[in-house]
């Protein structure tokens, strides 16, 4: 038996027989050849071959996971045609007098250890990329065909690092877990990952060499390990588990299509938060009435340029479009503090938290705010679509907000493109705001009550700083009474307000939440037939 532990990219658990993946990435043979010419003409034929299986593996993708993970296929198209990778591969065959193989092997390998020692994140993610190309042209030339993800029996994947190609073309139904040495939580492989929900866990120390194909594991998300050759006592608490979990989720799934009420008749709205286009499916999954947060600034990471406002608008308009009239929260770029953009060059602070974030950068740097309002209100035209200002302190910023809107409202106009104007709230995530929360419901349509940031700055604790969690108190008094005080302000105003923080997902104040007569709670889409549980199960009058 063999107990390691790593990081979990998605909460599960599973128990069955192993399959080892790239095991074999070094055994690609130096053979000497006589005719460069010919090695050159394989190699573009097999270029040709990926090329074309990429644009495959990008239309399946683009039809099971959405747009924004199938775009991984064209990052894999780009670095296919990159001139610098091309060119090491075609002078090493022509200097060195070597098999085309055995060349892209080595500059794949050159490669894949430059990304990997970047810096930067997200150039360091595409370490896994150049080793999926690199290793398909090698496929590709030595006519090896590639693993046939579809008829394996259902099965527990450990791998050094799955590239994305292969964790797509996995049938989800075979997949019990997978486990990788290397791999980051933001890699396209742990979105993916997360999106076809399979219990997944990285950084896990595993000695390849030393696990058999065909052996046991136990695979716990919830506690961040693997159990190789598990004992049968394990191997029983895993499959209980398993069951239990099951059960749980069979028992939730009869929530579907039912009402979000108490047993008194109160009725609360149950939202989902997401962080990109491809998270709607979880949405839908789960049957939540709509999508209270749908936290932008993703659409801004893991890239190295800013998205365009035609990118963003046909991300939004497929959220809203998908979401056929149900209500959609889109927050603006709540870039900064914990979410950091290489490309913005925000520069190094002593206090990111409190720094130059959310609503600030957006209000100094009015170029990046119009191209994403103009996307939104572009978008709105094809469904419920609302606008979330992030990080409010004051009225004057709402007022400069509006005036933005009305300048890129002129400009559409001007244009003449359509648009609507969505309904416009704010996030209460600050103390300043809760304080002026009566003057600020006059100016905004809904209020969305940020408990993170808010337990954040009001208890004086960095929410990033693990020594400090046990002091990050979300209960403490002065956030309930903070919310209690923003409801009846906005109620004043007759404006709802609802909170998109995790501790509206917080199943021991859910009665609480209603009692306040909170209008909505936003929460992670695993969780909102957990919530809409407690909802049916409380009695707010007694
Ligand atoms: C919050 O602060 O509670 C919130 C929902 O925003 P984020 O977690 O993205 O800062
Ligand atoms: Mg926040």
């Amino acid at each position: 038996m063999q107990k390691l532990s790593g990081k979990s990219v998605y909460r599960g658990i599973a128990l069955g027989p192993v399959i080892v993946l790239n095991k074999n990435d070094e055994q690609v043979k130096r053979i000497k050849i006589t005719d460069a010419d010919l090695e050159l003409s394989k190699l573009a034929e097999a270029g040709k071959k990926s090329a074309e299986q990429l644009q495959s593996l990008y239309e399946k993708a683009l039809k099971e996971v959405g747009e924004a993970s199938a775009a991984i296929f064209e990052v894999h198209q780009m670095l296919l045609e990159d001139e610098d990778y091309l060119d090491a591969i075609h002078n090493m065959i022509q200097t060195e007098m070597v098999n085309a193989e055995y060349a892209v092997a080595v500059t794949g390998d050159n490669f894949y250890n430059m990304f990997a020692n970047m810096e930067d994140d997200y150039m360091k993610a595409r370490a896994a990329d150049i080793k999926d190309i690199s290793n398909r042209l090698i496929r590709n030339l030595t006519g090896e065909k590639e693993v046939d993800f579809a008829s394996m029996e259902p099965s527990v994947i450990v791998a050094d690092d799955l590239t994305p190609s292969e964790t797509v073309q996995m049938d989800k139904d075979k997949i019990l877990a997978f486990v990788t040495v290397h791999g980051s939580t933001n890699s396209h492989t742990s979105i993916l990952a997360r999106m076809m929900n399979i219990p997944a866990l990285i950084g896990v120390p595993v000695n390849l060499n030393e696990i058999q194909f065909g052996m046991q594991a136990v695979v716990d998300g919830f506690n961040a390990e693997v159990i190789f050759e598990p004992t049968e006592e394990i191997c029983a608490a895993a499959r209980k588990k398993i069951i239990e979990e099951q059960e749980k989720h069979n028992l939730l799934e009869t929530l579907k299509g039912k009402e979000n009420i108490t047993k008194d008749g109160k009725v609360i709205e149950v939202y989902a938060n997401i962080g990109s286009v491809g998270d709607v499916g979880y949405v839908l999954e789960n049957d939540a009435g709509g999508i209270g947060l749908f936290r932008s600034e993703f659409l801004y990471l893991g890239r190295n340029i800013h998205p365009t406002e035609e990118e963003q608008f046909q991300a939004y308009r497929q959220v809203v479009q998908t979401m056929a009239g149900k209500k959609v929260i889109i927050r603006t770029l709540d870039i900064g503090a914990d979410k950091q953009v290489d490309y913005f060059n925000l520069g190094k602070e002593d206090n990111p938290a409190m720094g130059y974030r959310a609503i600030r950068i957006c209000l100094k740097e009015k170029g990046i705010f119009k191209t994403q309002l103009r996307a939104l209100l572009r978008a709105s035209v094809f469904g419920n679509l609302s606008i979330m200002y992030p990080m409010i302190t004051s009225v004057e910023e709402i007022k400069e907000i509006y005036s933005i809107v009305d300048e890129v409202r002129e400009e559409l106009d001007g244009d003449g493109i359509p648009y609507d104007m969505p309904e416009q709230g704010i996030m209460i995530e600050t103390p300043a705001a809760v304080m002026i929360s009566d003057e600020l419901a006059g100016l905004v349509d809904f209020f969305s009550i940020g408990t993170n940031d808010l337990t954040q700055y009001t208890l004086a604790i960095d929410r990033q700083n693990e020594r400090l969690d046990d002091f990050y108190n979300p209960h403490h008094k002065a956030i309930m009474r903070m919310i209690k005080m923003v409801v009846e302000n906005a109620h004043k105003c007759g404006k709802w307000a609802g909170i998109c923080g995790e501790l509206g997902a917080d199943l021991e104040l859910t009665e609480e939440f209603l009692r306040m007569g909170v209008d909505e709670l936003s929460v992670a889409p695993s969780m909102i037939l957990k919530v809409r549980k407690a909802i049916r199960e409380s009695e707010i009058r007694k």
